[in-house]
C-alpha cells in the first residue's frame, strides 16, 4: 500500500508512511476503538477530484461523535489536508484512507486523546471483468443493540473479515451478510441492490452501514427516474432476481453473478443496474447523467 516514499499527515505533519510512530498501549489497538473513512479520488477533466469529500468527513466527523472520541477537525480542514497527501504524493485515482484512533489509555472509558492518520495509496480500478459470486453469510451483521452500526469502527471490521474469509474458504468472492432478523443487510464492505421487474431495491437502514455510494446510487435512480425502493427483504427475494450489484466507494458498481449459485437472470447489459453502474463512473469522473436521460424503463422489464 505504501512504498518508501509515500507520504501520510500524521498528527499535525506530513510524514513518510514507514516512518510514522505510534505506542501499543492503546485502546485502539487492543479494542478495535477507532474509526475511518474509505475516499477515492479521481483524475477529471478539471483536474484531480476527491469524490464525494464532504460527505465523507462529516460522516468521520460523526462516527467520532458517536464513539465520544476526541476530534476537532473540521470537514473542510480535513479535505485540505487530504488535497495536500495526494499533491505530495502525486496521487491522481488514489485511495484516502483516513483513521482516527485513541492512545495512550488502556481504560474502557470514552478516548481522551485521538490521532489522526490520512493515508493514501493509487488506486485505478476499471470495472472488475468478472461478476461476483456471492453467498448468504452463516455470520450476522453486528446487532444494532450492541453497537452503533451506522459509525464506520474498525472494531466492527472483524465481524467484515469473518464473513468474506467464510465466503473464500467456501469458493465465493464474496458474502452477502443478513441482519438479526434474517433480512439481508450488506457485504462485507459494499451495500447491497437487486433489481427485479424495472424496480432496484436495497435493503432499508437499521443494520448497515448507511453508505455513502448506495445514497448516490439512490439520487442516480431519482435522477433516470429509475424507482428504487429501501426495504426489508430476505435472501429467498433476492435470488433468482433479474440482476444485483454491491456498492461502495472502493467497489463502486460491482455486478453480482449469482448468490447461493442461483444465477441472476438477465443480460447485465441490458439491466438498468448496468445504466446505474454507467452513472455512477460518469459522476466519479465529473461528467453529467444527460446521455442517461429519458431511458424507457418499460422496456427493461
Ligand atoms: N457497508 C460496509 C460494511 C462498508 O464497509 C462500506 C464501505 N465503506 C459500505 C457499506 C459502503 O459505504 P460507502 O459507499 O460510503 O463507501
Amino acid at each position: 500500500y505504501f512504498t518508501s516514499n509515500t507520504i501520510i499527515y500524521f498528527n499535525g505533519e506530513f510524514v513518510k508512511a514507514a516512518e510514522a510512530k505510534t505506542d501499543l498501549y492503546g485502546q485502539s489497538l487492543h479494542y478495535g476503538y477507532a474509526i475511518f473513512e474509505g475516499i477515492k479520488s479521481y483524475k477529471t477533466d478539471s483536474g484531480t477530484v476527491i469524490f464525494k469529500a464532504k460527505e465523507h468527513y462529516d460522516r468521520l466527523r460523526r462516527s467520532a461523535e458517536l464513539m465520544y472520541m476526541p476530534f476537532n477537525y473540521t470537514t473542510e480542514q480535513l479535505i485540505a489536508l487530504t488535497e495536500q497527501v495526494l499533491e505530495k504524493n502525486g496521487f491522481t485515482d488514489a485511495y484516502i484512507r483516513p483513521l482516527v484512533f485513541c492512545s495512550p489509555n488502556m481504560s474502557l472509558s470514552k478516548g481522551k486523546e485521538s490521532y489522526l492518520a490520512i493515508e493514501a495509496w493509487e488506486w485505478t480500478n476499471g470495472y472488475m471483468a468478472n461478476k461476483m459470486r456471492i453467498m448468504t453469510s452463516s455470520f450476522e451483521r453486528p446487532n444494532p443493540k450492541a453497537f452503533k452500526i451506522e459509525a464506520k469502527v474498525s472494531g466492527h471490521y472483524v465481524n467484515s473479515i469473518l464473513a468474506c474469509q467464510e465466503a473464500k474458504d467456501k469458493g465465493y468472492d464474496e458474502a452477502l451478510v443478513l441482519d438479526a432478523n434474517g433480512n439481508v443487510a450488506e457485504s462485507s464492505g459494499a451495500n447491497v441492490f437487486f433489481e427485479k421487474d424495472g424496480v432496484l431495491y436495497t435493503p432499508a437502514k437499521g443494520s448497515i452501514l448507511p453508505g455513502i455510494t448506495r445514497a448516490t446510487v439512490l439520487d442516480i435512480c431519482k435522477e433516470l427516474d429509475i424507482p428504487a425502493e429501501e426495504k426489508f427483504f430476505t435472501p429467498d427475494e433476492m435470488r433468482g432476481a433479474d440482476a444485483a450489484f454491491f456498492c461502495g466507494t472502493a467497489a463502486e458498481v460491482l455486478a453480482l453473478d449469482s448468490l447461493d449459485d442461483v444465477p441472476f437472470t438477465k443480460n447485465w447489459d441490458d439491466s438498468l443496474c448496468a445504466v446505474v453502474q454507467k452513472a455512477y463512473r460518469n459522476l466519479t469522473l465529473g461528467k453529467s447523467l444527460e446521455e442517461f436521460k429519458g431511458l424507457q424503463v418499460a422496456d427493461s422489464r
